[in-house]
């Protein structure tokens, strides 16, 4: 393994765990105490982190619209790009749609939630956020302002535009070479901003850590841990198991190249908790370290961090069970069913922010009559589940990308097997 990219990896990871550390050791011991949440956790953590955050999203648009003119430009070929999207969308459904049915019959298994005393959990209210109708979600797709689109970062609406633009520009011929050429430019520059921004990764990563685990006491977990443990399970059973093999079988390609060069990602997606802000990192990972071209990499990565939600589809079959078992509600194989085909619509319609699992799970439990309110004994663990789905979700991403591009020979294996290849600086 190259010496600059372990040295950034160790870098991020250790920045990652001492806020970890810092942030449990606060919430432990001095979470009382007046100065060290006015000028730590609410001062230096938050502001920190926020920037840190900041900067990831302000790179997301222009990036994803640059790089998605480029890649499209360089398919040349709108039949080729049809087939890489219908080849992504129905991989994004399938493994969806086998991670919840794998957090489904788990669940069932250990039946977490059985015997559970609901009085001996203080409960806040759970206000159930307001859902988009299913219909309202394929009309949205198409932007009926663009400019709004961008200003708002509406993923599924700026991929729209930004290939149909990209289609015309092909069709204009030798007309639009000079603008393509540009633009191009314009990603070349945008990719090395990713590279200046991860190079103060390590800090962002720390304050974010250190201000959610401040916050976030981990004694939320024990009164709910047969739920916590069973998501972890599948969370893990799926990124390692389902998730790898595929890669395995499909894509044949090295899984420890593969999990080498994606652990910066999932770091990212870990301590931000949206597969939008981590796109940048997503796409300089895919094209640069693991050798996937540009057009597959900038269509299938900001479409699969909007649509592709393996681990928030999940906590959707663990949470269901869970909630399910302790109202001693029997949903049968209808009610199953019903929610591995809602979990798999709603990940299409919400974006990758951080908790939108918890709108979708209002969503799901809306349908099949489960209590709404139930919703309220989760809440204290989710901001810690949505680090880990967010991470499961962003990996689920990346071996699409690579298995699509295997398909379609757009991958240069000498750059993916490179340990060397695109290694962050540091
Ligand atoms: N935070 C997740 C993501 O960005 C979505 C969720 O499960 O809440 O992918």
């Amino acid at each position: 393994f190259p010496k600059s990219s372990r040295k950034m990896t160790t870098k991020i990871l250790t920045w990652m765990v001492a806020g970890l550390l810092l942030g449990s050791a606060i919430n432990t011991f001095v979470y009382d105490v007046a100065w060290v949440q006015d000028y730590f956790v609410h001062g230096l953590f938050h502001i920190t982190g926020e920037i840190f955050i900041n900067l990831l999203k302000m790179l997301v648009v222009p990036l994803v619209t640059f790089s998605l003119i480029t890649g499209v430009y360089g398919i040349g070929d709108i039949k080729k790009l049809g087939r890489i999207g219908i080849k992504a969308f129905i991989l994004f459904l399938f493994t969806t749609a086998l991670a919840i049915t794998l957090a489904i019959l788990v669940s069932i298994m250990i039946d977490p939630g059985k015997n559970f005393d609901l009085t001996q959990i203080e409960q806040d209210a759970f206000v159930t956020p307001e859902a988009p109708p299913l219909t309202q979600i394929l009309i949205d797709i198409v932007p009926s302002n663009p400019v709004a689109a961008y200003a708002e970062g509406n993923m599924l609406q700026i991929i729209f535009f930004t290939i149909l633009f990209a289609i015309c520009l092909l069709m204009i011929g030798q007309r639009g070479r000079a603008l393509a050429e540009g633009i191009d430019c314009l990603n070349e520059v945008l990719m090395k901003l990713v590279s200046v921004i991860m190079s103060i990764a390590p800090y962002g990563v720390f304050a974010l850590m250190a201000k959610t685990f401040s916050i976030q006491g981990l004694g939320l977990i024990l009164p709910i841990i047969s739920y916590f443990g069973t998501a972890i399970l599948v969370l893990l059973l799926h990124t390692m198991g389902t998730l790898m093999i595929l890669l395995k079988l499909f894509g044949q390609v090295s899984l420890k190249s593969f999990l080498r060069k994606m652990w910066t990602v999932q770091v990212f997606a870990f301590s931000t908790s949206s597969s939008n802000a981590t796109i940048p990192v997503t796409l300089r990972a895919t094209e640069k370290r693991l050798g996937i071209d540009n057009a597959t990499a900038s269509f299938i990565v900001p479409f699969g961090a909007t649509i592709n939600m393996d681990g928030t589809a999940i906590i959707q079959g663990v949470a269901t069970v869970f909630i399910a078992n302790v109202y001693g509600v029997e949903l049968g194989l209808i009610g199953y069913l019903t929610v591995i085909g809602m979990a798999v619509l709603a990940s299409i319609g919400t974006a990758g922010v951080p908790g939108v699992g918890l709108i979708m799970l209002a969503m799901v439990f809306n349908q099949i009559g489960l209590p709404v309110e139930g919703i309220a004994l989760i809440m204290g663990v989710d901001r810690l589940l949505d680090m880990i789905r967010t991470a499961v979700n962003v990996t689920g991403d990346a071996v699409i990308t690579t298995i699509v591009a295997r398909s379609e020979n757009n991958i240069s294996m000498q750059i993916f097997n490179d340990p060397n290849a695109g290694a962050p600086e540091t």
